[in-house]
């Protein structure tokens, strides 16, 4: 491939990435679901040189942009990480360069019980089918290294929008969203995460939310066991999911309920209905109460997973834009209070550290999962100290 297709939104977000990766150098490929240097199976996976954070794109303009240097030939994944037994099961976005198989050495390199994963290109309305050889090999390797297909979270595209008023938009959308379902059930996989979509600000959000269940009602005919993942968005412009009450409004109008599931990301934080200023989940009553919303509104049945992301922002910003983990406005104490509970741990067990973590990353938050409140703050300079270095 000569050239790298970026989509730019019409927010800030790519020029933020792109300044970000300047003053910082990665010290390690982002290979998370922002990730806009591949493709699906294509592209090495340590020659990321863009971080995009993650934003919802429904009225984008896509631009052709030549690439920073060559690609290199794709490299071996690094050997296996230790893997914690834990009732938490976390991990990373990982990169599918090669094939949708590949995933499964990336995760294991990071130490990671969990991971998402791209089944096709996040950038292109239409992609070759999955080889033959890519879903046994796949089938494979998660029986092999015991990945539970619960706790393996594919992402969806960035290009579709189930909300959009315009009926040939919204079916092409849907059509790339049954095709993603479809690939999925070719991997055995039970659960589909998605963005929920946008008004384009051509319609009311009642009308989005009411065509966005329309679609997933459909989509479960046409499908036999996916779970399709709701996930929380930043409450800019047009965007749904930027409030419990979108996401509710949704869940309330699927027929079959057992097929409709949360992800919760912890970056955007939802405005939540009584919350005007948002919630502030850098401490734990906030954490409390942004759950104990997210069970009054949606119901915690429903929580799937969870996107544990830092934020470069100061919370209610309603802008987007993903930190590593411990080195954000949220901080290392959040992701403790979020990790060590315990009802949380036992109803949800797993969650996802997304974008991409290295093991250190996964590593530590093994290790607050299992520490007291006094244990943490004795032990969180040492901690953040890990993080920084790696
Ligand atoms: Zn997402
Ligand atoms: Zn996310």
């Amino acid at each position: 491939m000569s050239e790298t297709r970026r989509r730019i939104t019409r927010s800030s977000t790519t020029r933020a990435a792109s300044t970000s990766t300047a003053r910082r150098p990665a010290k390690r490929p982002r290979l998370d679901c922002n990730d806009a240097s591949d493709d699906a199976g294509s592209g090495p996976i340590a020659s990321a040189s863009v971080a995009v954070t993650e934003t919802i794109v429904t009225e984008t303009e896509e631009l052709v942009v030549k690439p920073k240097r060559k690609r290199q030939a794709a490299k071996v994944a690094p050997p296996p990480a230790p893997r914690v037994d834990s009732p938490w099961k976390i991990g990373a976005h990982v990169s599918t360069v090669g094939g949708v198989e590949n995933a499964i050495g990336n995760a294991l390199a990071i130490g990671a019980n969990a991971f998402a994963l791209f089944v096709k290109s996040q950038r292109k309305w239409e992609s070759a089918e999955l080889r033959d050889t890519s879903v046994s090999l796949f089938a494979e390797r998660i029986r092999e290294h015991g990945y539970d297909p619960k706790h393996i979270l594919p992402h969806g595209s960035y290009l579709v929008n189930l909300g959009n008023p315009d009926a040939e938009k919204r079916a092409k959308s849907y059509d790339c969203f049954v095709d993603d379902l479809k690939r999925c059930e070719q991997l055995g996989l039970v659960l589909y995460n998605f963005h929920p979509g946008s008004t384009v600000g051509q319609t009311t959000v009642e009308e989005s939310l009411s065509l966005i269940a329309e679609c997933l009602n459909r989509a479960h005919k046409e499908t036999t066991n996916i779970v399709t993942v709701i996930e929380n968005m930043a409450g800019a412009g047009n965007v749904i999911g930027g409030d419990f009450s979108h996401i509710a409004g949704i869940i309330n109008q699927v027929e079959d309920k057992e097929r409709v599931g949360v992800c919760f990301d912890t970056y955007p934080i939802p405005t939540g209905h009584g919350y005007s200023a948002g919630y502030d989940i850098a401490t734990k009553e906030g954490w409390d109460a942004v759950m104990s919303d997210f069970d009054k509104q949606i119901g915690l049945k429903y929580l799937r997973a969870l996107h544990l992301n830092d934020s470069k922002t100061p919370h209610n910003s309603k802008k987007d834009r993903h930190e590593n983990i411990g080195q954000g406005t949220l901080g290392l104490a959040a992701f403790h209070h979020i990790s060590s509970k315990r009802q949380t741990a036992t109803s949800q067990p797993w969650c996802e550290d997304h974008p991409t973590v290295w093991h250190t990353e996964i590593a530590t938050l093994y290790r607050m999962s299992q520490m007291s409140p006094a244990e943490f703050a004795a032990g969180q300079e040492g901690l953040e100290g890990r993080l920084e270095r790696r």
